[in-house]
This record gives structure tokens, C-alpha cells and sequence, in this order.
């Protein structure tokens, strides 16, 4: 018989009931340090006391109205946004995968109040990730996921990770934009070269084309910037992003510049709950947070403990572990074990970590995690290391 849930998730036996900072909780007591922050969306740990106090406040003064009327909390996180980014203006969704629909979106009707209606192709690069939707799909373009649905949405042209000579001629006059991942997450915590990122950058210059980087993952201060392409000293015209701005709440958003944004004037998209008041007051206080240099400063250091100690973990364990890559707090272990087995061993030891493609897991822990903490989650690892060499 079918389960309640609808299956489609291959889900670990855990069940956890409590969270608090670092560590989750399991139904039979457990303690787990949680290096996945439920994929990089638990930014500031679980319970964190601000995002609660945020949140219990609006719901105690208003939920959610509509996209019918002002939004205060709204307007103020977009305020926040666009004074610490690129953007001049913001779109709220729900999550990453409507955040994709919307870049798509932008970028179509750009090109078709330009008159050029022909320029709807998007180039990406293999190995990316940008949700479930028929767009995300399609964008990423991998065949496992496409597979059984039906027409794949059109228009997307796929070139290897990393081929940025293919990429530049593979633009031609039905281009509308490149989207990438600066940092793949699931594609295995791949970052792109920054100089790579200036290429695509001053290729999308040269042609008139619009570059949407998809920071659903990497963004929010995981690579203790403000957002990952920061380190590469360009920016995009369109971003996504979603996961770590809510805090663990569901909030996505789509930045654009006012050129890129310029198609979608009144009445070209919406959304029912995407800038709800109780999002946009978790996804204020989680910018306020994130957006302090101190505290990037900081995320920085301890980034830099975490990864100086995973060097020693590859170094102790070359049968398990290849190599650590990957930027900030989104760091990844490649396996020469499964990674799999590296995953199960790890929730025997009280330690959480996310597999990901490429034969990597993926640590992806909250972005307050401790020193100590650290120490103990690299120790739990080691005993996961040893526990798989052992079998
Ligand atoms: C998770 C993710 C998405 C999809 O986000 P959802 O909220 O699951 O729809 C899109 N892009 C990237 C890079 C992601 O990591």
C-alpha cells in the first residue's frame, strides 16, 4: 500500500524532534551535530533565538494579507537586499525552484520587449541544480530528472562544467542568458574558477546577454561573502536565491537590476504567498545577521578551522577520502569509499552530513557553528572514516 506520504523521497530511518543551535535532537534522544542544516537552510542554526523572536512577533501581529496591498516587512527586506547587493529590485517566492521560473521568466520577456521575441535560449552548465519545477528541470537538464514527465520545457542549451570557450560559442542570436551555479551544490560543491566567473560575465557584456547566477545554495554568507560571486568581483543581472535567507521559514527571492527587471511590469507574475509577512520578517532579521562584516569575518575564520582540520581528516583516511574543495561553510569531501556509506557511518556517529553527486558529501553545517563544535564534529567524522574502513 502506498504511504501517506507520497514516496518520492529516499529518506534516512531518523526521526528528529528538537533542534537547537548546531545539534539536532533524535525521537530516542540522540544528539546529532548537524553539519547539513537541512541543505544549507538552517543558516543561522536551529531555534536560533532572534529568527523565533521575529517570527513570533509577526504571527502575533498579522500573517498574511495579500500581494493585493503594501507589504511593510516586504518592502523592508527588499530594501535590505538591494542596498547590500547588485540589485535594484526584488521578487519573493517560496522557494528556489519558483525563484528559477521567475529568472526564466525575466529573461524571455526582456528579450521580447527588445523585439527580439527570438532570444529564449538559456545556456547552462551540466552537473547544475535549480529545483523540480518544469523550468528547473529543464535547466538543469540531467536525465534522471526529466525523464517520464513529458516535454521537457524548451529552450535551454547545455554545455560542460567549466567549458567556457564551448559556452561563448554557443551564444548565438537566440540567446537570452547564461545561468549558472557559482558554487554547485548538489553537482558536488563544485565552485566555479572566479576567473571563469569574469569570463562569462564579460562574454554576456560583449553579446548583450543577461548572466543569472543561481545562489540559491551558496548564497546568504556560506561562502563568507554575502553572496558567492562576491569573491569573483563581478555580478550577475538576475539572481536567485532562496534556502538560507529564510532561516529554515520558506522564502526565496529573484534579484534583478532595473535593465534586466524591465519586462515584468504590472501584471506579468505574482504569487499568493511569495513576501508574506511572516517570511519577510524571518528573512530581515537572517540579512541583518548575515549582512555584518564582523560576523562574514567570522564565518570566514571558523570556515578556515573547519576546512585546515578536514585536510587532516583526507590525510588520516586516504582509503575514505580523496580531497576537501568547495568555499566557506559549503565545503565538500570527495569519497574513493561511497559516499553513501560515509553518510550512514556519520549518522552512527552522531554526525549529519548530505551526499551529493560527484561521490561527495556535503558540509553544509549552520553558519554559527562553534569552534568546539567543529572540533567535535571533525572527531565524530574521524570515527565515521574508521567505521567505514572497518566493514
Ligand atoms: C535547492 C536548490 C534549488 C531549488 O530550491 P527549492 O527550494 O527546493 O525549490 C535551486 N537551485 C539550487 C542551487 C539549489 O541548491
Amino acid at each position: 500500500m502506498i504511504p501517506s506520504v507520497l514516496p518520492t523521497y529516499a529518506r534516512a530511518p531518523l526521526s528528529f524532534v528538537k533542534g537547537e543551535g548546531s545539534w539536532l535532537i533524535e525521537a530516542d534522544g540522540r544528539h546529532f551535530l548537524d553539519l547539513g542544516a537541512g541543505i544549507a537552510v538552517n543558516a543561522l542554526g536551529h531555534a536560533n533565538p532572534a529568527l523565533v523572536e521575529a517570527l513570533t512577533d509577526q504571527a502575533q501581529t498579522l500573517w498574511h494579507t495579500s500581494n493585493l496591498y503594501e507589504i511593510p516587512a516586504q518592502t523592508k527586506l527588499a530594501d535590505q537586499l538591494v542596498e547590500a547587493t547588485f540589485a535594484d529590485t526584488v521578487f519573493f517566492t517560496n522557494s528556489g525552484t519558483e525563484a528559477c521560473e521567475l529568472a526564466v521568466k525575466m529573461a524571455r520577456k526582456y528579450w521580447h520587449d527588445k523585439d527580439q521575441p527570438e532570444r529564449v535560449e538559456i545556456i547552462t552548465w551540466e552537473g547544475s541544480f535549480h529545483g523540480r519545477s518544469s523550468a528547473g528541470i529543464a535547466a538543469a537538464g540531467s536525465e534522471k530528472m526529466v525523464k517520464g514527465f513529458g516535454p521537457i520545457l524548451d529552450g535551454f542549451v547545455h554545455m560542460s562544467f567549466g567549458d567556457v570557450e564551448g559556452t561563448e560559442v554557443a551564444i548565438n542570436d537566440k540567446t537570452a542568458a547564461i545561468l549558472v551555479e557559482p558554487v554547485q551544490g548538489e553537482g558536488g560543491i563544485r565552485p566555479i574558477e572566479n576567473a571563469d566567473l569574469m569570463a562569462l560575465r564579460a562574454m554576456c557584456d560583449e553579446n548583450g546577454i543577461l548572466l543569472i547566477f543561481d545562489e540559491v545554495q551558496c548564497g546568504v554568507g556560506r561562502t563568507a561573502k554575502l553572496f558567492a560571486h562576491e569573491w569573483a568581483y563581478i555580478a550577475p543581472d538576475i539572481m536567485m536565491v532562496a534556502k538560507g535567507i529564510g532561516g529554515g521559514f520558506p522564502l526565496g527571492a529573484v534579484l534583478a537590476t532595473e535593465n534586466a527587471a524591465s519586462g515584468m511590469v504590472a501584471g506579468t507574475h505574482g504569487s499568493t504567498y511569495g513576501g508574506n509577512p511572516l517570511a519577510c520578517a524571518v528573512g530581515s532579521k537572517v540579512m541583518e545577521i548575515v549582512s555584518d562584516p564582523e560576523f562574514l569575518e567570522d564565518v570566514s575564520r571558523r570556515a578556515g578551522l573547519l576546512r585546515q582540520k578536514l585536510e587532516g581528516l583526507v590525510a588520516a583516511h586516504p582509503e575514505v577520502f580523496e580531497f576537501v574543495r568547495g568555499s566557506g561553510l559549503m565545503l565538500g569531501l570527495r569519497c574513493k569509499a561511497v559516499n553513501m556509506d560515509v553518510v550512514n557511518a556519520g549518522y552512527a556517529n552522531g554526525v549529519i552530513t548530505v551526499p551529493a553527486a560527484d561521490n561527495v558529501i556535503r558540509l553544509l553545517p549552520p553558519l554559527t557553528i562553534s569552534d568546539d563544535e567543529i572540533s567535535e564534529a571533525v572527531e565524530r567524522l574521524d570515527a565515521a572514516a574508521t567505521a567505514v574502513e572497518q566493514a
